[in-house]
C-alpha cells in the first residue's frame, strides 16, 4: 500500500479529521493550543470560552497578570508555567506583530512557549498555511505503520511531509492523531484498523505468528561447544 492509499484510507475511516479545539480565530487557536499540551482537548475546551471571554485578544491578555490567569485555566495542569506562557506570548504578539498573529513558522517559533507542533497547528488550521504537527499520536502510528524511521519529532516531520503534498498535510496530520486516539492507542486496536494491511507492525506480527520454532540441538554431555569467532 502506497503512503497516499494509506492516508485515503485513513481519510474514510475518520471523515472530516480536523483539530478538536474550539476557536474562533489564529488568536484563539495559539492560545488553546499552548494549553492543550500534557492535556486533554476537551478540558482545554471546557477553560476557553472563560478565558477568551475575559481576554479577547493580544492586547487584552498581554495586560493580565498571573494571578489573574492562573485561576482560569488551572485545570489545564502546569497551570502556573502556561499562565506565563500565554501573558508572555501575548505580549510578544502586541510589541512585534501589532497584536496578530503571524503566518511564519520562525517568527511563531520564536514567541515565548510555542515550539513547531504548536505552530503547525495554528498555520494549518488558522492561516491557511500548510503544516504538519507531529505530536506523540503521530510519532507513535506513522513509526507503526512504517511511514517514520525516527523518534524525533522534527525529521518525523520532514519525512512526513515528503510523502504528500502540502495541501494534504494538515488534515493527514488530523487524520493520524485522531487514529492514534481512537484506534491505534498505545494498546493497538488492529481488528479495527482500515489500514492493517499496510502497516508494517501488523504484518510482523503475522510473520512472527508465522515462523516455525527452531528446534535446538541438545548438548552432549561432557563436550564444550565451540565458539563461532566474531567478525573484527
Ligand atoms: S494495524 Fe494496528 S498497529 Fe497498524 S496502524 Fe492499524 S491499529 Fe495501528
Amino acid at each position: 500500500m502506497t503512503p497516499r492509499e494509506i492516508f485515503d484510507r485513513l481519510d474514510a475511516q475518520h471523515p472530516g479529521a480536523d483539530t478538536e479545539l474550539h476557536f474562533r480565530n489564529a488568536f484563539e487557536l495559539l492560545a488553546a493550543t499552548m494549553l492543550s499540551a500534557q492535556c486533554t482537548d476537551a478540558r482545554v475546551n471546557q477553560v476557553t470560552p472563560a478565558l477568551f471571554a475575559r481576554y479577547p485578544d493580544a492586547r487584552a491578555l498581554a495586560a493580565a497578570t498571573p494571578d489573574e490567569l492562573e485561576p482560569l485555566i488551572q485545570s489545564t495542569g502546569f497551570f502556573r508555567v502556561k499562565a506565563r506562557n500565554l501573558q508572555a506570548m501575548a505580549a510578544e504578539l502586541v510589541a512585534r506583530h501589532g497584536g496578530r498573529v503571524p503566518a511564519d513558522m520562525d517568527a511563531l517559533t520564536a514567541l515565548p512557549g510555542v515550539g513547531r507542533k504548536t505552530a503547525n497547528v495554528v498555520l494549518g488550521h488558522a492561516l491557511g498555511v500548510p503544516g504538519w504537527p507531529v505530536d506523540r499520536h503521530v510519532l507513535r502510528v506513522a513509526a507503526r505503520i512504517g511511514l517514520i524511521h525516527t523518534d524525533d519529532a522534527v525529521i518525523a516531520e520532514r519525512q512526513l511531509c515528503a510523502l504528500l503534498p502540502a495541501s494534504r498535510w494538515t488534515r493527514a496530520s488530523d487524520a493520524l492523531i485522531l487514529h492514534g486516539r481512537r484506534v491505534c492507542k498505545p494498546k493497538p486496536l488492529c481488528d479495527s484498523c482500515h489500514i492493517r494491511t499496510g502497516c508494517a507492525y501488523f504484518t510482523s506480527l503475522g510473520a512472527k505468528a508465522a515462523r516455525p520454532r527452531t528446534a535446538t540441538r541438545p548438548a552432549t554431555p561432557g563436550t564444550k561447544r565451540r565458539r563461532t569467532p566474531r567478525k573484527s
